[in-house]
């Protein structure tokens, strides 16, 4: 990158993107051609999905859940319940003001390699991994003993020229689905309605097809802090076996088959600055293990929510990576105490949210799952 400031990169991009043309100085402009900034439209469309979900807005209804939500349930209920509340009443939150670095790195690096997979262009995915660094431009995350982790903005953009080598090297066989309306299939954002009075909403990173035989391949990008990756950490995730029902709707969609799939886990190590491609081979009938799986989840919270007690689990108040729950020392208060006055708001329907990109209600997908 050149000795710019990054006010003067986001004008010259932004300018490309309303003009088709460059605004930058001679010694340069045989850089950026026309296809540039149709690159650089995607580029600003894909990072505000990355780091702006607008379906996440809806997860603070106390009737939807996704994937992370029951992760939580998981891990201690009582948290669950305090983080939706927390949700819905940011101004309650006890980490209200505080920047999520891992979160700004690893939206950054996700819409980066994203747009270099949907436009092949490095300028885009760096423009686009800048835009989605919800943080100060300079921040460098640092652990406890003030070492560096290699997350900050310049690590991020620095993953992202990597992720183009490795796209040519390893992905070569596979491009990004393009829709019927024309919308490439990059951050895709869906809800099931369970029909018990819950939703639950999910998203998917890329929906990828093979070349040469036309399979379908869901990318789920990930960082880490660990140097290498086991595959146990994803391997039987519940989280890939939701994007079943996203993969049917495109198959049928484009004409593909969309029987069996793969889930192909892209994963950035910020220690070696390195990535792996994890692949996991997924059936359709694993989608009615989750499709259990969650409605067991939603039976719990059905029986919290009526006893009014969401059971706290003390195993999970120091948490894997060596960090205290934000809750500790208050989650035994009462949630009228901590939240005075609040409460959570129910989500009537998804039809016609214009966040979402498909919705699915629960007797349809078991009837297309009984006729197979
Ligand atoms: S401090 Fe422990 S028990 Fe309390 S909410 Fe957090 S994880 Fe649950």
């Amino acid at each position: 990158m050149d000795n710019r400031t990054k006010q003067d990169i986001f004008a010259s991009l932004d300018s490309m993107s309303v003009t088709g043309t460059s605004s930058r100085t001679a010694s340069t402009s045989n850089v950026w051609s026309g296809s540039d900034s149709l690159a650089i439209g995607e580029a600003k469309v894909i990072s505000a999905n990355t780091s702006d979900k607008s379906y996440r807005k809806l997860t603070s209804h106390g009737n939807v859940t996704s994937y992370s939500l029951l992760s939580l349930l998981h891990e201690c209920p009582r948290k669950y319940e305090l983080e939706k509340f927390q949700a819905a009443h940011p101004s309650s939150a006890p980490t209200e003001g505080l920047v999520n670095l891992d979160f700004a790195y690893g939206h950054a690096v996700g819409a980066g390699i994203q747009t270099y997979a949907a436009t092949g262009s490095v300028q885009a995915a760096i423009f686009a991994a800048m835009l989605a660094w919800k943080a100060p431009w300079d921040a460098m995350k640092v652990n406890k003993q003030g070492a560096d982790t290699g997350k900050s903005l310049t690590y991020a953009t620095l993953a992202v020229e990597k992720f183009a080598y490795f796209w040519e090297e390893h992905m070569q066989d596979w491009e990004v689905v393009v829709l019927p309306n024309g919308k490439k299939a990059v951050e895709l954002a869906f809800a099931v309605d369970f029909q018990n009075g819950r939703y639950h909403f999910g998203h998917i990173d890329v929906v990828l097809r093979n070349k040469y035989s036309g399979a379908l391949a869901v990318w789920e990008g990930k960082t880490t802090g660990f140097t290498d990756v086991n595959p146990a950490m994803y391997g039987n995730s519940s989280q890939a076996l939701g994007y079943s029902v996203v993969v049917d709707a495109i198959a049928r969609l484009i004409g593909a088959n969309g029987q069996d799939y793969e889930v192909m886990y892209i994963v950035y190590s910020s220690m070696s600055r390195e990535f792996q491609l994890l692949p996991f081979g997924k059936t359709r009938a694993q989608r009615a293990e989750w499709l259990q799986d969650v409605l067991l989840d939603h039976a719990s919270l059905d029986t919290y929510e009526r006893i009014n007690f969401y059971p706290k689990r003390g195993e999970a108040c120091l948490g894997k990576y060596g960090f205290t729950c934000n809750w500790y020392g208050s989650c035994g208060m009462r949630t009228s105490s901590l939240f005075p006055g609040a409460e959570l708001k129910v989500l009537e329907d998804i039809q016609g949210l214009e966040s979402l990109d498909f919705s699915f209600k629960l007797d349809e997908l078991v009837a297309a799952q009984q006729q197979e």
